[in-house]
Formats: C-alpha cells, structure tokens, sequence
C-alpha cells in the first residue's frame, strides 16, 4: 500500500466502519488504519473502541461538525507535507449524514489523492434487505426536525415513483410516521430497518397504516437507531401519486373550469408536474361522464 502519491503528498483515506457489529469491518480499513500516520475521527474517545478491539494503536485527531472547516485546511496542510490520513465516523461511511465533506472537498480541489476504502453504510444495509425497488432511489438523509417542515417534505416527495430513504432517531420515529400517515395512503408499503447488525435487528416490511399502528404500540420499535425506506409511489394509480388534498383542489378546480385552466391553476398551487395533473384530471373528467 502506497501512502504517499507520486508528488510526495499524503494520501487521504476515507474508512467506513461498523455500524453496530464490530466484525463489519474490511481486512483493508483494519491496514489502513494500522498503516496511516494520523486518523481523523469524529468523536476520538469513540473511535478508540474500535481501535482497541483490533489492536491498533495510531495518532488520533478530531474532526467533527464543530470545527470542520479550520481542522480540515490543517490535515490539508498535513497531507502536502507528506502525512497520511485516514477518516472515520462515529459509524459507517464517513460524510453520509456525517462529517468530512469540506476535507474531502478540499483535499479534492487542492488535486491531492482520495482513497475511498468501502464498508457498513446504514442506508445500503437497510436497502439490501428491505425488498423494495432499488434501481433508482433517493437518500434523503435526517427529516426536518419540526412537524410542519416534515409533512412538507412528505408532500414533496408524496408522488416520486422512486423508492426514498431517510435517517430517523429514536426520539422521533413516532412523530415522523404519524406526520407520513397524514400525508400518504395507508397503504403505501414502508421498511423500518432497526439496529441493523446490533442484538436486536428488526427489518419490517409493511403498510404505512400497520407500521403506525406497531410503533405506537410496541415501546422497543422506538428503540435504537432508525433507517425507514418508503416504497415510490405507483404511477399508474393517480391516488397514490397526489395527496389526498391535492386531488381535492384539482376536482374543485375541475368543477369551475376547463381542464386546461384547472390543470395551469392546480400546477400553480401545488407545485406537481403539469404532465401529472393532466392526466389525473383527464382520469376525474372520465369518472364524472362515466
Ligand atoms: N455514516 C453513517 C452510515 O454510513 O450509515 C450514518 C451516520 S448518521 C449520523 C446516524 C444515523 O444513521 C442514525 O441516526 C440512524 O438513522 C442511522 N444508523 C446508523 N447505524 C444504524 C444501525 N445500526 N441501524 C439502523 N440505523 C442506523
């Protein structure tokens, strides 16, 4: 393994690492992070869990979301002077919905090298074992934090016929479901992937409807840490694909005008593809003539 590029420059490695199991872990990241001259973590103290567990014994360096921005201009400093570094989180893939992209981003513009060395990532565990579409799906992160800003974002993304995944804590799991059920159907089919790798791994499959119902009921299903994929919505079924009010001001709209003004009007107020709205409209003109 080359730690140095041809121009004598450090190399920076970004190193998943477990996201519960401390086995879920590469033969390779364990080299690296034995072999780098200084690792950059998260929360240090964290880290050293995982070091001890393997044996390795290295310089450490904190680089979390409170001093980003300065700790990386001085790691980039440290790689031009020939200093290797490997990253790391807390758990799993470091940047995704965790610190290291200013480092990654600097490191990158300064033509210095970025060696991603692979491993546990929530979302992709979640999504390997959730049995839902994953051609194409989208990664949403944490959910706002507020009610009102969740059922927004729910309503965004009620008509996206692609699977989306988001992070979810334990503190609001519940609110986040109960906030989903007021904007999408029952039945849309969700996954609720828990302590992935951990003791009590749970991965259910099921109706938004029942998933409420499990969680508002069942105290350990708000335990833990928490990814929850949503299956895209149907696109031959104009229901799924518009929320419950947004098919309604398109049918009162339908009710006063022509469908070309409803549909210009409804586009203007909720925000949906004009394509959508068209042929939903075209689908309530039929059902009233029928
Ligand atoms: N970088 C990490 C990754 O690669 O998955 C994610 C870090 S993010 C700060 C932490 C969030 O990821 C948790 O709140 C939870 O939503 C999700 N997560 C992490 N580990 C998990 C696990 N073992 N089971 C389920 N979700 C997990």
């Amino acid at each position: 393994m080359t730690l140095l590029n041809v121009n004598g420059y450090g190399k920076l490695y970004v190193v998943a690492t477990p996201i519960g199991n401390l086995a879920d872990i590469s033969f390779r990241a364990i080299e690296v992070l034995k072999k780098v001259d200084l690792i950059a973590a998260e929360d240090t103290r964290h880290v050293q869990m995982l070091l001890q567990h393997y044996g390795i014994t290295n310089k450490l360096v904190s680089l979390h979301q409170h001093n980003e921005d300065k700790a990386s201009s001085v790691l980039l400093e440290k790689l031009r002077e020939g200093i290797s570094i490997a990253l790391v989180s807390d758990a799993g893939t470091p940047l995704l919905s965790d610190p290291g992209m200013p480092l990654v981003k600097m490191v990158k513009d300064a033509g210095l090298d970025v060696v991603p060395i692979p491993g546990a990532c929530a979302l992709i565990a979640a999504l390997s074992a959730a049995g839902l579409p994953v051609t194409q799906f989208s990664f949403e992160g944490f959910l706002p934090r507020t009610s009102s800003a969740r059922k927004t974002f729910f309503k965004e993304r009620a008509s996206s016929p692609r699977t989306w995944v988001f992070y979810e804590s334990c503190h609001r799991i519940l609110a986040s479901l109960q906030d989903m059920a007021e904007i999408l159907s029952p039945d849309r089919q969700i996954v609720i992937a828990r302590e992935l790798t951990k003791l009590h791994e749970t991965i259910v499959k099921t109706s938004l409807g029942e998933a409420l119902v499990l969680v508002e009921q069942n105290s350990n299903m708000r335990k833990g840490e928490f990814v929850v994929i949503v299956d895209g919505a149907t696109v031959d079924k104009k229901e799924q694909l518009m929320t419950p009010d947004q098919e309604k001001i398109l049918r009162v709209l339908l009710g006063e005008c022509s469908i070309k003004t409803a549909v210009a009007m409804a586009v203007e107020i909720t925000g949906l593809r004009k394509k959508l709205l068209y042929q939903a409209a075209l689908i309530m003109d039929e059902e009233k003539t029928a």
